[in-house]
């Protein structure tokens, strides 16, 4: 699942020339089951699904922790539904780690006992995916754009929505005339000053008018 999205475009751009590593774990590699690998098992108290055992969980979590002291140790992210809703702000606490091990859940999710060893539940919104992979994938592209060099304009990552606390300006590309549409005058203007004057309106227009709560919060 992560190998097209992990490898293409700016994330694999970004392996190659060291900007960020990424490796991919298998849980099996850690299964006490030394016969067929399983992870998972029946949920106690019946009910639907499967629930992933802890031991591989305890077993790989350790293992890729080493034994540094807690303070040099990854940080530890489990994605769940339950967990504290992912925002932008958050991606740029999250970007300052130097390193992070996301643990995807799977099936009904995983034995409650593990719990201790997460440092942070985290949810990419209110509704509930299959696994675990789509949001790890969802934070690790979020924070891999706000290393430095990953993206190659910073401005583009400074100016973006969220960032500033509202959403960005719109944008426009050539031709200056399309069916019938002209791009902003201003934008055509080279005056920088007119320019920046037409984005932070422009953005406060779009903030006001698709996310208006957001200007509440900022001002
Ligand atoms: N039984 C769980 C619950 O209701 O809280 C949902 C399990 S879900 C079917 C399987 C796994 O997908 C979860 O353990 C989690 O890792 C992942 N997942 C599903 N939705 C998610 C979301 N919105 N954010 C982060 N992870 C999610």
């Amino acid at each position: 699942m992560f190998e097209g999205p992990l490898t293409e475009s700016l994330m694999g751009r970004a392996q190659r020339a060291g900007l960020i590593e990424l490796k991919i774990h298998n849980l099996r590699d850690w299964s006490d089951d030394e016969r067929h690998q399983k992870v998972d098992d029946r949920p106690y108290g019946g009910g639907a699904g499967m629930v992933l055992r802890p031991e591989p969980i305890f077993r790989a979590l350790k293992e890729l922790q080493g034994t540094k002291k807690r303070s040099d140790r990854p940080w530890i992210i489990f994605t769940s539904p339950q967990g504290e809703k992912f925002t932008q702000k958050m991606a740029e606490k999250l970007a300052k780690k130097k390193r992070m091990i996301v643990l995807c859940g799977h099936y009904e999710g995983i034995d409650e006992r593990v719990m201790p060893l997460i440092d942070q539940e985290v949810s990419i919104g209110d509704f509930v995916l299959t696994g675990g992979e789509l949001p790890a994938m969802v934070i690790i592209d979020a924070l891999a754009r706000l290393v430095p060099g990953v993206v190659g304009d910073p401005d583009s990552v400074k100016n973006e929505s969220f960032s500033t606390g509202i959403l960005d300006y719109p944008h426009y590309t050539r031709p200056s005339h399309w069916r019938g549409k002209k791009v902003p005058q201003a934008l055509l203007s080279g005056n920088h000053k007119e320019i920046e004057k037409w984005r932070t309106q422009a953005a406060i227009r779009q903030t006001k008018k698709k996310r208006p709560s957001l200007l509440k919060e900022k001002f």
